[in-house]
């Protein structure tokens, strides 16, 4: 397999991810970039898009289209939930392997990925986080939760993230509760009687948060920040990232465009490539 030049292309190419991607793809070593895709913009440069200089790749809207001229190995999406499932099986269809940001898929769409690639003989890869800061936070968090129980999530994003809780938020509190269940460790009973005054006060809790409270904030100047907090008898333990600037999800995107076409099937999160 040539490792030196992997052809890459980028679904969502315009928005905030998208541009970051591309500048971050032009500087990598080995991978060059084929085409670019997105519904809005469509017809600009992508270098000037991105404030690198005119690179003669435009942004197209046909992903079908763009995959059969362009012959890209990997495609890199960074788009919106309800978008990211069609692209992921237009790729895996074409043969090429997606490497995904976009966030809310569900448990049946990662099955379906992983079918998809492995009918394929090919590789994919999804992470809610590409900030190795993040990945480690929720690695603290699994192994803090053997010895402090109670826990409660506060994720904190910018006002135009469109799906809640995050998907960092999801898989720290799945990790959780996976760790407080090889560990045998039963969290405090809610206490009864509360009253909740005004619905979602106490968070998000459910089954798909391993019923651990997610609190969700999304407000103008935030990027991506979570805080974990344990609580115990005199003790609080908190850990927190911040992701100030959209450059600390690079070095994992382009960490996963190097390895996904060595996968095989569906992997993911980052810390399965570190
Ligand atoms: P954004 O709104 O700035 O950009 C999304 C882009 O996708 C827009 O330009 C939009 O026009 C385009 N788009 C929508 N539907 C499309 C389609 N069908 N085909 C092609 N392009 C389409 O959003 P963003 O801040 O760049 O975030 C994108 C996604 O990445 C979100 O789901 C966000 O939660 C996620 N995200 C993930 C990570 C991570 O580390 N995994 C980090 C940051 C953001």
């Amino acid at each position: 397999m040539d490792h030196d030049n992997i052809r890459v292309a980028v679904c969502g190419a315009a928005g905030r991810m998208g541009r970051e991607v591309i500048r971050a793809v032009m500087e990598a070593d080995g991978m060059h970039l084929v085409a670019a895709v997105d519904r809005h913009e469509i017809g600009a440069d992508v270098g000037e898009l991105a404030q690198d200089g005119k690179l003669n790749i435009r942004i197209e809207s046909d992903l079908h289209a763009v995959l059969e001229r362009s012959e890209p190995h990997v495609l890199v999406d960074f788009t919106v939930p309800d978008a990211v499932m069609l692209n992921a099986r237009t790729a895996l269809t074409h043969g090429v392997s997606p490497v995904i940001g976009t966030t809310g898929l569900s448990a049946k769409d990662l099955k379906e990925i992983d079918r998809k690639a492995n009918e394929k003989g090919i590789g994919a890869f999804v992470a809610p986080n590409f900030a190795i800061g993040a990945v480690l936070m929720m690695q603290f968090a699994a192994q803090a939760a053997r010895y402090l129980p109670d826990v409660e999530i506060i994720e904190l994003h910018h006002e135009k993230k469109l799906d809640s809780p995050s998907g960092t938020a999801l898989l720290t509190a799945q990790k959780i509760a996976e760790a407080r269940r090889e560990a045998q460790i039963v969290p405090q009973p809610q206490p009864s009687g509360l009253i909740e005054k005004a619905k979602g006060a106490r968070g998000a809790r459910g089954a798909e948060t391993g019923d651990i409270p997610i609190h969700s904030v999304r407000l103008p100047g935030f990027v991506a920040h979570q805080e974990v907090i344990f609580g115990g008898p005199g003790q609080i333990l908190t850990l927190r990232h911040d992701s100030t600037d959209r450059r600390s999800f690079m070095p994992g995107v382009i960490l996963a465009i190097r390895k996904v076409r060595s996968l095989n099937g569906l992997v993911v999160g980052l810390e399965n490539l570190l």
